[in-house]
């Protein structure tokens, strides 16, 4: 089993936070996951920690509205951020949820990534552009996936990626974007590359010119 895998697989819940006040100590890596509501949030953070009930599928909305936090190792955290768009909620309780991830972005220094999961067939919604134009303006890397591939055949999902990765082409490599399934388990390896390399895992490979 790779490095990454085995942190991911140790992953235990850590805290719900409220308040930014309340999270861990600021120091370390945190890569936190962003979407909008039903984007597939839950359901990935499940898959790549090979835990049916770490983040429940659940849409409890008490429970969207916190940030919440996994413990992989002392130096090292994954950070559910609250989905945006439940349109059942009061506007004060959206504002009140946007401003957490407001804070959240603004002052978190140990945030060192952004999982950015879009549904494939609904992509770069407003709240996604908005989220890209604050990470563009921060240089905060932001890692796409393009999540319940498996409703869509091949050439359609592929067509998305491509065309995706077209309109972000001036922003690499600071954003990038893959084709991601938690049903079919589509999609893991890229992802644990790219964790990997944000947790600093690894020394980066060698670029092919310095070999
Ligand atoms: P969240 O609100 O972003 O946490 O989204 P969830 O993980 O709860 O998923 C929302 C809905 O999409 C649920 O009904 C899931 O079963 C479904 N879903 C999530 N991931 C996949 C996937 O890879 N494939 C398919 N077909 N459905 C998925």
């Amino acid at each position: 089993m790779k490095p990454i895998q085995q942190l991911l697989h140790g992953a235990h819940f850590d805290i719900s936070a409220a308040k930014i006040e309340q999270l861990p100590t600021d120091t370390g890596i945190e890569i936190a996951f962003a979407g909008r509501s039903n984007a597939g949030k839950s359901s990935a953070l499940n898959a790549i920690t090979d835990q049916k009930k770490l983040a429940r599928t659940s849409k409890t909305p008490g429970r969207t509205q916190l940030i919440n936090v996994f413990g992989l190792d002392p130096e090292r955290r994954l950070v559910d951020l609250p989905g945006y768009g439940f349109a059942k909620v009061p506007q004060a309780v959206k504002k009140q949820w946007q401003a957490l991830l407001d804070d959240y972005l603004n002052q978190r220094t140990s945030l060192k990534g952004l999982i950015l999961l879009m549904d494939i067939r609904h992509p770069m919604k407003e709240f996604d552009a908005t989220m890209l134009e604050w990470a563009h303006h921060r240089n905060m890397p932001v890692h796409i996936l393009l999540t319940k591939a498996d409703k869509l055949k091949r050439g359609p999902a592929k067509s998305t990626l491509l065309g995706l990765r077209r309109d972000l082409a001036e922003y690499q490599p600071l954003f990038s974007v893959q084709l991601f399934s938690a049903l079919k388990k589509q999609g893991l390896p890229d992802l644990h590359q790219k964790l990997t390399e944000w947790f600093q895992l690894e020394p980066p490979a060698p670029k092919p010119e310095d070999s």
